[in-house]
């Protein structure tokens, strides 16, 4: 691997390298981050780098675009087909400048929108108040309910009616449910508000028919593309036709300059296989994987926000462990289990040590781990947080991890 980095630059080569090896040996449970296949490594890291493309296709401030303008068509007919869109904008660098981007484009800087919050699975970029997005508008923030730990449409509402938003945003980072986009919709039209929908985490379940879409109904619908969706990093934007020129607009020129066409080349090719039959299997294993680990980890006593998951997505609250999530966190990453610390609805902790952690199946699920793959590693998990301190076992429990992880290739990766 990376044979011309080897020669010319040693020092980088060491940290890809070891790099390499983390992703390969050890259990990827944070659930946005997947593993691409070699033709999506391929097209990110092609000479498409090389060009400037300014524009959209046909409409370029730089010559030499015609094969860069098949490219990005590509990209955006790819989606189109997959999601059912009427438009859709492949420029996004990210999830959070897309997001910025739809901002821009259909509102006023103090407008007031609705958004969940960050403490309850909401993302910085839903009215943070620190964030550009709290900062420029007035987010109105809805929760789950402290019960059930899911959105209570009811109280969503109610928000509504009382807050008249201009636009309101469903879709989450950390929130282990199924959606009801029909409901959102319902009252986002009560209201007269823009319904927005970020699917930056399910973006590959509803791509592969395991999740419903917000797409047929919502004005504006977001994604990342290298969560679920298995892409580069990055994100498009779809949206109804009366609202293209605005975004296009506020994509190009509003807030980016050169859109990256090696990124865009690479979400044609994530769009491609997301259209293959293979792809469904996938989106489908992600979520009985995940539906499987939640029940065996309820087996061994943890207790998980909302009871499970319709997702990828697992949430558990460390409380009844006596564990904070930070140690959780540290101990797993040391048998090379990888997932993140992560706040619970109404926790009394911190966010930099919150009483949780969020896991989830996208990545394993890649590798071709299917159920007694989640049995094992509800079982490392397990003795790992009973193990906090105790080294040996730890050491133990590590070399098992990494015996299961070699014989599951990660795609791209030979060492
Ligand atoms: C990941 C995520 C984003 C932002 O994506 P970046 O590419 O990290 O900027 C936006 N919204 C949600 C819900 C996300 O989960």
């Amino acid at each position: 691997m990376y044979e011309s980095i080897q020669k010319q630059d040693p020092v980088l080569f060491q940290a890809m390298i070891k790099e390499a090896k983390r992703q390969s040996e050890g259990v990827e449970l944070i659930p946005s981050e997947n593993y691409v296949s070699q033709a999506v490594l391929e097209a990110n890291g092609s000479i498409l780098t090389n060009k400037y493309s300014e524009g959209y296709p046909g409409k370029r401030y730089y010559g030499g675009q015609e094969n860069i303008d098949a490219i990005e068509n590509l990209a955006i007919e790819r989606a189109k087909e997959l999601f059912g869109a009427e438009h859709v904008n492949v420029q996004p660098y990210s999830g959070s400048p897309a997001n910025t981007a739809i901002y821009f484009a259909l509102l006023n800087f103090g407008d007031t929108v609705m958004g969940l919050r960050l403490d309850h699975g909401g993302h910085i970029t839903h009215g943070l108040p620190i964030a550009f997005s709290g900062k420029a508008y007035h987010f109105v923030q809805y929760g789950v309910n402290p019960e059930t730990g899911r959105l209570d449409m009811e109280e969503i509402r109610k928000l509504a009616q009382e807050h008249k938003p201009k636009m309101i945003v469903a879709g989450y980072t950390a929130y282990p449910r199924d959606i009801e986009w029909k409901k959102f919709k319902e009252i986002a039209d009560e209201v007269g508000a823009i319904s927005m929908a970020d699917i930056s985490h399910t973006a590959g379940l509803i791509a592969g028919k395991a999740l419903e879409s917000p797409v047929p109904y919502f004005d504006v619908v977001m994604t990342t593309t290298h969560k679920t969706m298995r892409g580069p990093r990055g994100a498009i934007i779809m949206c109804k036709e009366k609202h293209a020129k605005a975004i296009d607009k506020a994509v190009f020129p509003g807030l980016q300059g050169g859109p990256h066409e090696n990124a865009i080349a690479a979400k044609a090719v994530a769009f491609g296989e997301a259209l293959k039959p293979e792809f469904r299997e996938y989106a489908a294993q992600v979520r009985k994987n995940a539906n499987h680990l939640a029940e065996e980890l309820k087996k061994r006593g943890f207790k998980l926000v909302s009871d499970g998951t319709d997702t990828h997505l697992i949430l558990v609250d460390l409380t009844n462990k006596n564990v904070p999530g930070k140690d959780a966190q540290v101990a797993l990453d040391e048998v090379g289990i990888t997932l993140n610390k992560n706040t619970v609805p109404n926790d009394p902790r911190s966010p930099f040590d919150p009483s949780g952690i969020r896991l989830g199946t996208p990545a394993v699920t890649t590798r071709g781990m299917k159920e007694n793959e989640m049995g094992k590693i509800a079982d490392w998990i397990d003795r790992t947080v009973k193990a906090i301190g105790n080294a040996d076992e730890l050491k133990k429990i590590k070399e098992e991890v990494r015996k299961v992880c070699v014989t599951f290739p990660v795609p791209g990766i030979k060492i």
